[in-house]
């Protein structure tokens, strides 16, 4: 089983109207969606993300979120042995035994994923269906819930969606009077969550809720009275999933350098009719001190061209950061998949003669990278040793979803997570 594999992007026949997109249909480099379970499980504190899955699988994600070791991990994998193959209805029975033993050992888990994998799905065995016998028969304080991170379904950040997706039914409904409430949806360090909180508090947006949350019992209720704002831009499920329980959208560019995120908090703040003085009075300082961080990164990326290859879906809000706020010269910006109501307030910042592309043909786009000479690429893991074997820089798109870069005191630390790699290159160079 190929664990850098992903299945073809779903063709969609819109064509954008203002912007030309060059759509690859090819080979694929990239993680499978079992990735999210490294962020996931340090966002909610009282779940669990069980993997049923392959010993592939457990080294997975053993191996990208070793850091765990210090601590009892809220992940683990269900192995799927070959003598499990035989079988289904046996294979059923152990996993209810593996996780009665689970939940007797860890009596503060309150939220439990089963998490398929590629063996779990071509062995068809159905984890909503246990899903659902075991939030039965379990504990009447755990819930159980099921989502693919199988290669064969998700892609690296996809994994996140279907997980938060797989939470959306569980929302409790808003009340019927209820008034309007703000929530923001995608997985946030809590560090980032509390600045956002702060910020909205302080223009008078709100109540605010956060999916996910940092524990079960804060899950947010849903209804027509809310209005969601997607902190991440791969979100397409969850998105759609909040929509059919009455939730609406609100478009703006994602909140990532200053300019995204004063315009993801000014798309909320005019919904709220927040005056313009409140709004300029409540940002300034935020914004100064973003400007103030960014500066001394702009000496250093000014000019510099840069090329991305897709993989995370944060592709085109990272590109429109760098090429508006540092001055960088985009060269190409690929993103796996491109919704474009929710990209549209991202595409119309990005410079007109860029060249967009959407799926991937990892030759084609190797050769054209090559071509160009970047100074530097944002790719994933298994392109980069390559590209610095050859002398072109690389940058790892998958410690962009691991870091805290949303919001504006994150700005500096963005910028310097794209300047660093050059800097290495010029003391190795030295
Ligand atoms: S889910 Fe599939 S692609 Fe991901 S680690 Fe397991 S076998 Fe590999």
């Amino acid at each position: 089983m190929n664990c850098l594999t992903a299945p073809a992007p779903v063709e969609r026949g819109a064509a954008l109207e203002e912007r030309a997109v060059l759509r690859e249909r090819g080979q694929h480099e990239v993680f499978c969606g079992l990735t999210g379970i490294i962020w996931l499980h340090r966002k909610i504190q009282d779940a669990f993300f069980l993997v049923v899955g392959s010993r592939t699988c457990a080294h997975l994600i053993q191996s990208a979120a070793g850091v765990m070791i210090f601590a009892e991990p809220r992940f683990g994998t269900a192995i799927i042995e070959e003598r499990d193959l035989a079988g289904l209805a046996d294979m059923n029975a152990e996993l209810d035994r593996a996780v009665t033993s689970l939940l007797e050992r860890r009596p503060e888990i309150k939220i439990l994923f089963l998490v398929g994998s590629c063996p779990s799905e071509v062995i068809k065995l159905d984890l909503s269906r246990a899903a659902a016998r075991l939030s039965e028969t379990c504990s009447p304080d755990v819930r159980v819930f099921s989502y693919s991170g199988s290669g064969i379904e998700t892609t690296f950040t996809q994994g996140e969606d279907a997980c938060l997706a797989a939470l959306v039914p569980a929302l409790p409904q808003e009340p019927v009077a209820a008034e309007a409430s703000l929530m923001v949806v995608g997985a946030l360090p809590d560090v980032v969550e509390d600045q956002f909180r702060r910020l909205f508090d302080a223009l008078g947006v709100g109540p605010v809720g956060f999916l996910p949350p940092r524990q079960s019992g804060a899950l947010p209720a849903v209804g027509p009275q809310t209005r969601f704002l997607l902190a991440q831009p791969f979100l397409d499920t969850t998105a759609r999933a909040l929509e059919k329980r009455g939730a609406s959208p609100i478009t703006a560019p994602f909140p990532m350098g200053a300019e995204g995120t004063t315009a993801w908090l000014l798309a909320a703040a005019e919904l709220w009719g927040v005056s313009r003085e409140r709004f300029e009075d409540v940002t300034a300082p935020g914004r100064e001190r973003a400007k103030r961080a960014l500066q001394r990164h702009r000496e250093r990326l000014a000019g510099k061209r840069v090329f991305f290859f897709p993989d995370s879906q944060l592709e085109i809000p990272l590109a429109r950061f760098l090429a508006r706020e540092l001055e960088m010269e985009l060269v190409e910006v690929g993103t796996p998949y491109l919704r474009q109501d929710h990209m549209a307030p991202e595409l119309a910042l990005l410079p007109p003669d860029v060249v967009v592309s959407e799926g991937q043909h990892v030759d084609k786009q190797i050769e054209r990278c090559r071509e160009a000479r970047p100074d530097l690429v944002v790719c994933g893991l298994g392109l980069a040793n390559p590209f610095e074997a050859d002398g072109i820089t690389t940058k790892w798109s998958i410690e962009l979803v691991f870091s805290p870069i949303h919001g504006y005191e994150q700005a500096g630390d963005l910028a310097e997570l794209f300047a660093r790699p050059l800097d290495r290159r010029s003391r190795l160079e030295v």
